[in-house]
């Protein structure tokens, strides 16, 4: 049977992420010692407190539907958070709680895209924000950066790019796949052009709390009650506190956005697990400290991953200071990014994501959220593979 795709789904790229990693599984299968940079997501283990709150859930018998958006307990904590964390008053009607940040940014694009709107994205981009807006029938309207701004749009590539279509500027700092952090003063004037401009900005703010060195994080939604009326805040549990299968992220909108997307939920996946709401209640509520663990494990990664990256010949590297990524520029090396994946993982059994998956061919995304051990083999095998292409 000849069976018809929709225009929709056949429009996506398919995800190059997927073809590395199932080729590396392929290698291990076969008994080769690979060793992955792919990861997004941190090599930690859920706190026991978080786990041991979603299991008196189970035992409680807290296994039924709950209200679509979000129990009132979890919302609760989650306006807590936006207080404590960035001085930012929201009401509980203005949060949904969704199943995973990924969720939370496709339910804004299906609330907000009509045919032919337009969706400001920086690249390098996290790979899914191109493909949600062509989902939803918008137009993804790329601006490109590159290393020697430290991937960052300035405000006049950002005033330049918007048009009487552009409905969402798409803001993620500290930044996937780049490790950028913006500054307070670079979020602001992004925020402004969008408050004179009257669009409307999307902050992934999910690496929120992953930020190095003299780094600080600042919610662009912070600067003035228009900021705020002007931003739609996502964020989640995935990456701090290293919750990515349990499928929790949130978002902070403006009253009418949020009852769109409520409605938008309430006919799709409906509510997000019960009991993990109630592991999430404990992880916004309960104790930080894995933090003061995890923080200077990732730094201590970051800054060695750096030191070995920038010293390969025909590799640099910008230093990034937030998530766990690295993204080292490979052009010197005269392969495309697929290329160099395609060869580090056979020659060199290290497997990285190719930066053309985020939109910048120029570049490669090494992910440090895996032991120090494994960092240690596997830039001591990409350095050689590098100087190998020297030849
Ligand atoms: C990981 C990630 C998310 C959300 O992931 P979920 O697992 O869906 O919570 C959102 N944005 C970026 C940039 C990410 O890297």
């Amino acid at each position: 049977m000849k069976v018809k795709i929709s225009q929709r789904a056949a429009s996506l790229a398919p995800s190059l992420t997927l073809a590395i990693s199932a080729k590396a599984k392929q290698l291990r299968a076969a008994g080769q010692d690979v060793i992955g940079f792919g990861a997004g997501e941190p090599d930690f283990d859920t706190p026991q407190p978080i786990k041991d709150a979603a299991i008196a859930a189970l035992q409680d018998g807290f296994t039924k539907y709950t209200p679509a958006s979000g129990i009132p307990e979890l919302k609760e904590a989650i306006v807590e958070k936006f207080q404590r964390d960035n001085g930012l008053n929201y009401s509980s009607s203005q949060i949904i709680v969704s199943c995973g940040g990924k969720h939370a940014c496709y339910n804004i694009m299906m609330a907000l895209c009509d045919a032919g709107d337009e969706v400001i994205i920086p690249a390098p981009y996290w790979l899914s924000y191109p493909e949600m807006v062509k989902l939803a029938g918008g137009n993804p309207v790329i601006l490109e950066t590159t290393d020697a701004t430290q991937f960052k749009v300035t405000p006049d590539q950002l005033e330049a790019a918007i048009t009487d279509k552009t409905r969402l500027f798409i803001l993620n700092s500290p930044s996937n796949p780049t490790g950028t952090v913006y500054s307070p003063e670079e979020i602001k004037a992004l925020g402004d052009v969008c408050v004179s401009r009257g669009i409307l900005i999307l902050s992934d703010e999910i690496y929120e709390h992953l930020v190095y060195g003299d780094a600080v994080h600042r919610s662009v939604a912070s600067f003035s009650p228009e900021h705020q009326d002007h931003t739609i805040l996502t964020h989640g549990l995935a990456k701090a506190w290293s919750m990515t299968g349990w499928r929790l992220g949130f978002m902070a909108a403006p009253e009418p956005i949020a009852k769109a997307i409520n409605a938008i939920q309430s006919h799709s996946t409906s509510n997000p697990t019960s009991f993990a709401q109630k592991g999430g209640v404990e992880a916004l509520r309960g104790s930080q400290d894995h933090l003061k663990s995890w923080l200077p494990e990732f730094d201590r990664r970051r800054r060695f991953a750096h030191e070995q990256l920038a010293s390969m010949p025909g590799v640099s590297c910008v230093n990034a200071q937030g998530a766990f990524y690295l993204f080292p520029n490979i052009s010197a090396t005269g392969l495309s990014s697929s290329v160099f994946c395609e060869r580090l993982l056979e020659e060199a059994q290290v497997a990285a994501v190719p930066g053309i998956a985020f939109g910048s061919d120029a570049y490669l995304r090494i992910s440090y959220a895996t032991s120090m051990e494994n960092l240690e083999k596997g830039m001591e095998r990409m350095a050689r593979f590098v100087s190998s292409l020297q030849g």
